[in-house]
């Protein structure tokens, strides 16, 4: 005989948590379903296994930090924001501290945030299954069929895909759903690692792998429409570290989700010569001698301020994906499916992703709470 339930949420990773967090059963039958052998992988690696789980100050402030797709989660970030966020953790026990703007558990546990939602979610009255990897889901007259691999099919009257990337494929998020979901016609951005290292062709600087320098300005340039930046320049300004095949630091992994091979990024380094570390001096200085031996003057000038590489390829190990569930498809009220009721998309899953700060779990949060909030309405759980 099929199993029913009210709600299922796939994924049980921060997201599904988070949604299963706010959602008291009541009597009313809901069950994760986790593909995985364990649920929360991907959180507990966060932030180096010390979870940055949001930034602090105004939220009014997170919305360049989706790029493009800020305004289009202001309504839900704004509804549950950072600082519902710390005071939810804080009322379930977990202690928080502010580190230059970056908050994490004061423990520096990422496992205290999982523990958090973990217990919450029981307590609310969920069901959690792992090992169960939903392979099907249809759309019958009255509800939906859920299929999982070992051919078992539970019956749905709404369902969450809380099933996250591509990246990491080994913590369970293998963007399997996402052919699932194309399956049932959601429009899907091809999905992309993102938040990663760049690797470059003809690379200038391999002896300088591990110097970092400082306030440096990354640009993805394009003038081709068809591109993922679509012909705008991106930039960021941070850090830039050179590895010993490419670029990383915090002003590369955030441009990282929009360069792709053969594309072109440019580092302006905002300062002089002498300010830079020595043996970078001399590789500049060796890049701007002419065939005569002398040093070009304007050429080293240039470098300073257009240093022009090749992407050959972005590390396919990013921390977050960018593309997912088309943003097109969904009530960002609600992130309800706008074609088929009764199917939320939550967290990394949709397509959106946000820079390193914790922008990337608040958005987890805000998505899954603006959902818990309509399933509550609708199906006065
Ligand atoms: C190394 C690293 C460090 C990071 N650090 C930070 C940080 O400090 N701060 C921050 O904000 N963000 C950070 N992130 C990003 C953040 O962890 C993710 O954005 C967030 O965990 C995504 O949550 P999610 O629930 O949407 O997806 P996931 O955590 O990926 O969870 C999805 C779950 O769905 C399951 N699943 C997938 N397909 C199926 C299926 N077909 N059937 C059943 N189950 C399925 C998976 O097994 C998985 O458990 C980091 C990411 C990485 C990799």
């Amino acid at each position: 005989m099929t199993k029913s339930f009210d709600n299922v949420i796939i994924g049980g990773g921060a997201s599904g948590l988070m949604l299963a967090a706010n959602i008291e059963l009541d009597g009313a039958r809901g069950i994760i379903l986790e593909g995985s052998s364990c649920i929360g992988s991907k959180l507990l690696m966060s932030g180096g296994g010390r979870c940055n789980i949001t930034h602090g100050g105004s939220i009014k402030d997170f919305l360049f930090a989706y790029g493009d797709k800020g305004p289009l989660l202001r309504k839900c970030l704004y509804r549950h924001s950072n600082a519902d966020l710390m005071k939810w953790l804080e009322d379930h026990g977990v202690k928080l501290t502010d580190e230059n703007g970056r908050i994490f558990p004061a423990s520096m546990r990422a496992r205290d945030i999982l523990d958090a939602f973990h217990e919450a979610a029981e307590r609310n009255g969920w069901q959690i299954r792992t090992g169960a990897k939903v392979s099907g889901l249809s759309n019958e007259e009255d509800h939906f069929d859920v299929t999982l691999e070992n051919g078992e099919t539970l019956g749905a009257r709404n369902v969450v895909i809380a099933t996250g990337g591509i990246t990491y494929p080994e913590t369970g998020s293998d963007g399997s759903m996402f052919k699932i979901l194309k399956g049932i016609g959601a429009e899907i951005t091809e999905p992309r690692s993102a938040l990663a290292p760049v690797y470059i062709e003809d690379y200038p600087y391999a002896d300088l792998a591990g110097i970092s320098i400082k306030d440096v300005t990354a640009t993805v340039l394009s003038s081709d429409a068809a591109c993922i930046c679509k012909g705008k320049a991106v930039s960021m300004t941070g850090d830039v570290l050179f590895t010993h095949d490419g670029l990383s630091g915090p002003a590369i992994l955030n441009i990282s989700g929009y360069a792709e091979s053969g594309g072109k990024i440019s580092l302006s380094y905002n300062k002089d010569l002498q300010d830079l570390p020595k043996r970078m001096q001399r590789v500049l200085q060796d890049r701007a001698r002419g065939e005569s031996g002398d040093i070009k003057t304007t050429v080293l000038a240039s470098l300073l301020v257009h240093d022009d590489f090749t992407v050959r390829s972005v590390d396919s190990r990013g921390m977050v994906t960018a593309g997912g569930v088309s943003l097109e498809e969904l009530d960002m009220h609600t992130m309800r499916m706008k074609r088929v009721d009764g199917i939320y998309v939550i967290g990394e899953a949709i397509d959106a992703d946000g820079i390193t700060g914790g922008y990337n779990l608040q958005m987890c949060w805000s998505t899954a709470c603006a959902a818990a909030d309509d399933i509550r309405k609708n199906y006065s759980v």
